[in-house]
């Protein structure tokens, strides 16, 4: 199915984010983890691409096997230092598998690289066109409510994504944000702009203080009063810690449905459990969360 029909619907959605093993030793235990939270029967799963060579092969194996699960899928795909050659070869390789379902991204730049300028892919709009040629997938793409990190400013990053969409991108998932009123003021600049499709939020559930130190830092978001005392309360707490994170993306969800927002994406880090508990958290909310 594609998700361009799923995110029309009125209801509200709860989909999750996985990523594929870094190395071959790590297969068996993502694979678990990701068969885990298929089989509670989320919306749709997407499933993130590695920079890594030889690893980049996973994302379609996973995203396959998600699909067998009984779960829409969503294969992300980067162009970053990619050549035409292999990009049919990653995208043929979804077709054959029966991916309909493709997130175009630039991906992160490599270190010490500071301009994409002689690149044939320098940007996500121009992997679009590359995805569409290769067949009928349903494309999305990333988006930034609090700016992306190289663009001077938000307006500048919201005519950039008004270009991915002419490009052919049918719906946005946005970075993580804590603080839903960034949200709510990104959605009404972006709708300013002429960007009508549905725009997913990502939520990340913070349930591990030390782990989440780099993601927090790599993405750069604002983080509220709120959120910053509950990690300098319970921090060093872990069992405490996982609660205290758990229900504040609940509270974040929970308000950003009652405001109309309908399409949540949750990145997951590959943890079940806590998929579970946030499934169970909205079970009267969102119908894909109610106990089949
Ligand atoms: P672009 O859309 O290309 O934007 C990058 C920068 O270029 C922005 O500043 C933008 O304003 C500017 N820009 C865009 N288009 C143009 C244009 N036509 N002309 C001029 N400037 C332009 N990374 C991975 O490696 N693997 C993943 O699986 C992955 N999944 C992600 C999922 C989500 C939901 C998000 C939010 C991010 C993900 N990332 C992933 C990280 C992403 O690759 C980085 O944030 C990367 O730096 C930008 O990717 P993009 O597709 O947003 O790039």
């Amino acid at each position: 199915m594609k998700i361009s029909e799923l995110l029309n619907k009125k209801e509200p959605t709860l989909s999750f984010e996985v990523f594929p093993p870094k190395t071959s030793d790590l297969y068996d235990g993502v694979k678990a983890a990701t068969d885990a939270i298929a089989d509670l029967k989320p919306d749709f799963m997407s499933v993130t691409y590695g920079a890594g060579g030889s690893t980049q092969g996973y994302t379609t194996e996973i995203a396959a096997n998600v699909k067998k699960r009984g779960v829409v899928s969503l294969a992300h795909l980067t162009c970053v230092n990619a050549s035409h050659e292999s990009l049919k070869e990653q995208l043929g390789r979804l077709k054959e598998n029966g991916i309909e379902n493709i997130l175009a991204l630039r991906g992160d730049l490599p270190a010490g690289v500071e301009s994409t300028d002689d690149w044939v892919y320098r940007h996500a709009s121009d992997l679009i066109p590359v995805i569409r040629e290769a067949g009928d997938f349903c494309i999305g793409g990333a988006c930034y409510p609090e700016k992306h990190p190289e663009s001077r400013t938000l307006a500048e990053d919201i005519a950039n994504i008004r270009i991915k969409v002419d490009a052919g991108c049918e719906f946005l998932t946005t970075q993580m944000f804590f603080d839903n009123t960034i949200f709510f003021n990104y959605l009404y600049r972006l709708r300013e702009a002429g960007i009508n499709v549905p725009v997913v939020a990502g939520i990340m559930p913070v349930t591990n203080a030390r782990q989440m130190e780099r993601i927090l830092k790599l993405s750069q978001a604002f983080l509220p009063r709120r959120f910053v005392s509950i990690l300098d309360r319970f921090g060093d707490d872990p069992k405490a810690m996982r609660q205290a994170g758990i229900a504040y993306a609940t509270d974040q969800i929970i308000d950003l449905i009652a405001s109309g927002i309908n399409n949540i994406h949750i990145y997951t880090m590959n943890k079940p459990g806590n998929a579970e508990w946030i499934m169970n958290n909205l079970s009267e909310i969102i119908p894909s969360c109610r106990k089949q």
